[in-house]
């Protein structure tokens, strides 16, 4: 964080101020105003926004949307029902893997939509929401003093932002939410060094149109230049997201500057059997690379969710969920923090950042969720970058069916990695998986 500049303070004092409005930020605030606190989103696009993904809700988010009460209106925008993925490699597998859970099944729809409609109702329980507000800097510095000339008042953290008219300000809370996904700068302001990502993949997203291959799942082809996914994103499926990933040390060059037509030639190579030649309604987004890890999650006065506490790689498509969960598990303890500062609030003054300690159970939960996860997404990689283990492993995959139900359920988030070792999943139409729920 750095000290001291000086801009013209905004009056009004937030409890929180959530920097970013994806799925994190707005579920957060959604969650945060349901327990009576004051909210302020500062968002640096507009909604609705494009934003670079495979635009795949796993089961796992969707039971996280249903849990928040966000599921009857993000289905009346009518999204693609997923009930599996369809798994090819270049080599010539193919497995195709179902969820096979009552409940369980994925949705496919524009994150525009999605992220409007979450930031809707964020608005709708209360949240101010300050779109074009880009955030520069978490900036320390000293309060005004509580009476006149008794010197500064206590340290407060302040966000240093440009405004929608293009003027500088600066803005406080006891609580800032850094919810501003991958290149995070509250994330940034709190881990003082950049993380150095280990793999350095590039994505390249297009929405399509066309009659596509696939009638009931998502489409995830794997093999020598990276990986392609697709997936309708509306129940009528004509209209899909394409996604390209690949790795940039290897293909930056040739991709470098025609996006679109490295795409293109993707797809052509994968040749993923379209009725007709798909049309590109809209894109490229381009992003990565990916892997980000952050060692904490919170700090005096801060706390980071979603992307912005730490993300690894978009081929098992968990960020929604993830985002969508550390609202849940952060709300809770965000609101016992508030509460049991609420009596050292200084007369006249504004209040002090909520501390370190009172915020810490939020990141030992976090890193309890995710921590076996993320070592299972690193295997997953490792295998579907390696020809020879891939092989291996697809061949086995064919050979047993259900061992691809379970995997994908697992990568679904709503099944435990321990499931993977109950035999009773060896047999389509096992049992129900124990659900995965967010700590009280
Ligand atoms: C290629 C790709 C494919 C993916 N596919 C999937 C998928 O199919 N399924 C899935 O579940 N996940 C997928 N993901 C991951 C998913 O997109 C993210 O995990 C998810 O969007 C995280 O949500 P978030 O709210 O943390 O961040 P975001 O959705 O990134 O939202 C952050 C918000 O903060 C705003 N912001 C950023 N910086 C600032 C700033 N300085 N000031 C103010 N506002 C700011 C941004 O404009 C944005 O609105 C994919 C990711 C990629 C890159």
């Amino acid at each position: 964080m750095k000290g001291g500049h000086s801009h013209a303070p905004r009056r009004s004092t937030p409890d929180v101020l959530i920097v970013g409005s994806g799925p994190a930020g707005s579920a957060l605030a959604i969650l945060l105003r349901r327990r009576g606190w004051s909210v302020t989103m500062l968002e640096r696009a507009f909604h609705p926004r494009p934003k670079a993904c495979g635009e795949c809700v796993n089961p796992g988010g969707v039971r996280a949307l249903s849990r928040l009460g966000l599921l009857d209106s993000i289905l009346a925008l009518r999204p693609a029902r997923l009930e599996g993925w369809y798994l090819r490699t270049a080599e010539g597998h193919q497995v195709d893997t179902r969820f096979r859970m009552e409940d369980g099944f994925g949705l496919g729809l524009p994150r525009a939509d999605l992220d409007a409609a979450l930031v809707g109702e964020a608005v709708r329980h209360g949240a101010r929401l300050h779109e074009g507000v880009t955030v520069r800097a978490i900036e320390s510095q000293r309060g005004p003093a509580p009476t006149s000339g008794s010197g500064g008042g206590p340290q407060q953290l302040a966000v240093v932002t440009r405004e929608a008219d293009g003027h500088s300000a600066c803005r406080t809370a006891p609580l800032i939410v850094g919810a501003d996904g991958l290149r995070s700068v509250v994330a940034r302001a709190i881990n003082r060094t950049d993380p150095v990502p280990l793999r350095r993949k590039v994505s390249i997203t297009c929405r399509l149109s066309g009659s596509g291959p696939t009638r009931r799942s998502g489409l995830l082809w794997m093999g020598g230049f990276g990986t392609i996914g697709l997936a309708p994103v509306h129940a009528d499926r004509q209209l899909w997201n394409g996604t390209v990933v690949v790795d940039s040390a290897r293909w930056g060059r040739s991709l470098a500057g025609r996006p679109l037509e490295f795409f293109q030639e993707a797809f052509t190579t994968a040749g993923l059997g379209w009725d007709s030649e798909p049309m590109v309604l809209e894109g490229p987004w381009c992003s990565g690379p990916f892997d980000v890890p952050r060692r904490r999650a919170v700090s005096d006065g801060v706390l980071l969710v979603g992307d912005a506490a730490g993300y690894y790689d978009p081929l098992t498509g968990q960020g929604i969920y993830r985002a969508l969960l550390s609202a849940e598990l952060a709300a809770p303890v965000i609101d016992r923090a508030l509460r049991r500062a609420g009596g050292r609030r200084p007369s006249g003054g504004p209040p002090p950042p909520l501390s370190r300690a009172s915020l810490a159970p939020y990141e030992a939960r976090l890193h309890r969720a995710f921590r076996v996860g993320r070592g299972i997404q690193r295997v997953i990689e490792g295998v579907v970058s390696r020809r020879r283990v891939r092989g291996l492993v697809f061949g086995g995959l064919q050979l047993v069916p259900a061992v691809g139900d379970a995997l994908i359920r697992l990568t679904g988030d709503v099944a435990t990695p321990y499931s993977l070792l109950n035999p009773a999943l060896r047999t389509r139409g096992g049992p129900v998986e124990p659900t995965i729920t967010p700590g009280r």
